[in-house]
């Protein structure tokens, strides 16, 4: 049996996101590293990113392997976003001149689990710096059972950190989860999305 769904969103017809989706144009290259199992999460926000972000690639793996293309990456002016004791955060950076240098963004997709998982999996990805925040924003919506450390999605981790480091108006991005949010909880019973939300 054939599910109907739309060709661009993959969301069933009356999930589809795609009337709110706004394109926007970032000078930072994103690529999110994604364990196969998030792939097929409804809220899989990295998928959201891949629509909305003119420059944003998906990699799909768990190793070295599946991730070779990380051997293409300026080593200098890549940063992987991920919160250890190194990690230089992004609200805190002075000169604000660090930034301007950063050419592409490496997001681990994913429970912190899968991505520390994937961290010891990767050894390729120990050559770039870390970077993470000293101020997290207020996660819009708690959406995945322990999320990353800080509880925010991947989508709302990218739209901060284009926010801090391009200047890249976030609000496109949030209304397209919001979208999300809205379309996949609009039958649920109310104790049912209380549950969804958290
Ligand atoms: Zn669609």
């Amino acid at each position: 049996m054939t599910r109907q769904v739309c060709e661009r969103c993959l969301f069933t017809p009356s999930t589809c996101i795609c009337g709110a989706i706004k394109r926007l144009t970032n000078k930072v290259s994103v690529v999110i590293l994604q364990h196969p199992s998030e792939e097929k999460i409804a809220k899989n926000t990295a998928k959201l990113l891949n629509l909305s972000l003119t420059d944003c690639k998906i990699i799909k793996g768990e190793n070295n392997t599946d991730f070779a293309m990380l051997n293409s990456l300026p080593v200098k002016s890549t940063v992987l976003l991920y919160p250890n004791e190194h990690a230089t955060n992004l609200d805190d950076t002075n000169p604000k001149q660090a930034l301007s240098n950063i050419t592409h963004l490496i997001v681990i997709d994913g429970t912190w689990k899968k991505a520390y998982k994937i961290l010891q999996l990767t050894p390729l990805l120990t050559k770039f710096k870390t970077v993470s925040f000293k101020q997290l924003p207020q996660s819009r919506y708690a959406i995945r059972k322990a999320p990353r450390a800080d509880s925010l999605s991947t989508l709302e981790a990218v739209a901060h950190s284009l926010l801090l480091i391009e200047q890249l108006n976030p609000a496109p991005l949030y209304n397209l989860l919001d979208e999300l949010i809205q379309k996949q909880t609009q039958h649920m019973p109310e104790h049912v999305k209380a549950r969804y939300l958290n």
